[in-house]
């Protein structure tokens, strides 16, 4: 069975590209076969993945359309992730989609075919609650939301569970809530888990285990064209790792690990 997560905040700076790149290339590490989908018209995870998106061809947005089979547009990666990657042609999507029935549902529909090749997918969703995201909250089994631990962290999260919410009552009942993730994390710091066990309180959110550490190996990783995961030894990498391994033993049926900012 193929596990599609969606990885979502309508907030940018969030850490949601990264998440969605890094966890695919652990997910590689740990032997799965894994698709991620790049929903965003800036094409973020498309760069940070080596490829360049003004110079494809083929792309999630002719598939969204219809245009094309989304296997035609796939292509492969130095990390070994498979990825559907993004242009800015995605921009014009919103448009085309909102005139056509069933607008949700274009995403869950283009994958299908292909669902079968994949161990997981990971939908990289952009920063707006816009019909590309109600499209990538519609294919998915479940959401990830990447929450930068930082004051007013707790801004537009309401509004999001909300838009969850609705996807659950209308195109896809079957969406499940995993939790949030904390990124950009400081343990040295009191102040992210201060913020943490505020926003998990308030919505009544579980978190996800671990907190994924604030470091500059990710800016390096970006403007390289491959994840932290291909660098030297680093923690936030291995922090990616046993996210991966949490994921994958939960898919595999157990308790989902979580992280409780409140102790220690
Ligand atoms: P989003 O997709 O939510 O807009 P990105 O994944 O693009 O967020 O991350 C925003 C910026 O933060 C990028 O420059 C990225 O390299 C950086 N970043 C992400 N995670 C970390 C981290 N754990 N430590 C330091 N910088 C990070
Ligand atoms: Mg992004």
């Amino acid at each position: 069975m193929t596990t599609v997560l969606a990885v979502a905040n309508q907030k940018g700076g969030v850490a949601k590209t990264t998440t969605v790149a890094s966890l695919g290339a652990a997910l590689v590490g740990l032997g799965q076969k894994v698709l991620v989908v790049d929903l965003d018209p800036q094409g973020c995870l498309t760069f940070s993945l080596g490829h360049n998106p003004d110079r494809l061809d083929a792309s999630v947005h002719e598939v969204l359309t219809g245009d094309l089979g989304a296997r035609e547009a796939v292509i492969d990666t130095e990390d070994g992730v498979a990825l559907l990657p993004a242009t800015i042609d995605l921009a014009g999507a919103e448009a085309l989609l909102l005139m056509r029935p069933g607008r949700e549902f274009a995403l869950k529909r283009a994958l299908a075919p292909l669902l079968d090749d994949y161990d997981t997918v990971i939908i990289d969703c952009p920063p707006s609650l816009g019909v590309l995201t109600l499209n990538g909250l519609t294919a998915a089994q479940s959401v990830l939301v990447p929450l930068q631990c930082e004051t007013l962290a707790h801004r537009g999260v309401g509004q999001l569970l909300r838009t969850v919410t609705e996807v659950q009552q209308i195109t896809n009942p079957d969406l499940v809530l995993l939790g949030a993730l904390p990124t950009l994390y400081d343990a040295r710091t009191t102040h992210s888990r201060d913020v943490l066990s505020d926003v998990s309180d308030r919505y009544n959110l579980p978190v996800l285990a671990p907190p994924i550490p604030r470091t500059v190996r990710f800016a390096e990783a970006t403007a390289s064209g491959a994840t932290v995961l291909a660098g030297r030894k680093n923690k936030g990498a291995q922090a990616y790792r046993d996210l991966a391994e949490n994921l994958a033993k939960h898919w595999a049926g157990s308790e989902l690990a979580t992280f409780s900012p409140g102790s220690g």
